[in-house]
């Protein structure tokens, strides 16, 4: 049994964040230091969003450039980390009563390495995806999330990567947009009085937050990571705002550890 490892919500917003130094990356490298060394990363991607709950099983996971129109760099990113068969094995175990399957097609998605090059840079730490599954509602993934308890005290950090609010509709490429829009504001208020509340139904129900709710999550992907999260605070566990601010005026880059 080892020392019960934190949980991690963290904003990815745009894949160039791998490649820069900025106050996101400063935040996500801080993190990572302030942390017991995990034994392994169990990541929720935002970006691996099937009909299915599936668990990579490979032991050497290629790194996946799951985007299109971003400079040569990023393509040549590789995020060298192995693969726990062993781990995988016991979260599919764990996840039997919802079905989760063995994967060996998927591999180390942006959403997990656009982040995890700054947390753990050496990539020394074995990392285990879980997809998540796009047939079922948000109760689902909650309830999926408090499975994975028994893992924080095996020296396992989870770690879900999303936006709370990700609107890339919205979003202003020109790079002029240094102040959210109000809708975003206001939904990104809402996530943190809840998590400060520890209200987690209200977080499961967030659609009930209106119009600030569907232009902040227009497609679910990129919030349910965060109920994964949720779901594994203990009663009375402290949960810190690690990394804040926003991108293009529809991105939230909030930052949550819980733990
Ligand atoms: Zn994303």
């Amino acid at each position: 049994m080892s020392e019960r490892m934190p949980v991690l919500f963290l904003g990815h917003g745009s894949p160039l964040n791998c490649l820069v130094d900025n106050d996101f990356t400063r935040g996500w490298a801080a993190v990572g230091e302030s942390m017991p060394k995990p034994k392994a990363i169990l990541c929720v991607s935002a970006h691996w969003y099937i009909p299915d709950v599936k668990v990579t099983i490979m032991p050497d996971p290629r790194t996946i450039h799951d985007f299109s129109g971003f400079p040569k760099a990023l393509y040549e990113m590789d995020y060298p980390a192995p693969g726990s068969p062993e781990l995988a094995d016991k979260i599919i175990e764990i996840l039997k009563p919802v079905n989760a399957k063995p994967d060996i097609g998927w591999g180390i998605d942006h959403g997990a390495w656009s982040v995890l090059c700054h947390l753990f840079p050496d990539a020394d730490i074995p990392v285990v995806q879980l997809s998540i599954n796009n047939t079922e509602e948000a109760a689902f993934h909650y309830e999926l999330g408090k499975l994975l308890a028994p893992l924080r005290d095996e020296g396992v950090l989870i770690l879900g990567s999303g936006n709370v609010v990700h609107n890339i509709g919205e979003y202003d490429w020109s790079g002029k947009t240094s102040k959210p829009f109000p809708w975003a504001e206001e939904f990104e208020k809402f996530v943190r009085e809840k998590i400060i509340n520890h209200d987690d139904q209200a977080l499961i129900e967030f659609e009930k937050a209106g119009q600030a709710a569907l232009l902040s999550v227009p497609t679910p992907d990129h919030y349910l990571p965060l109920l994964y999260i949720t779901a594994l605070r203990n009663k009375g566990e402290k949960a810190e705002f690690v990394v804040e601010g926003f991108d293009g005026g529809s991105m939230s880059m909030l930052g949550i550890k819980i733990g």
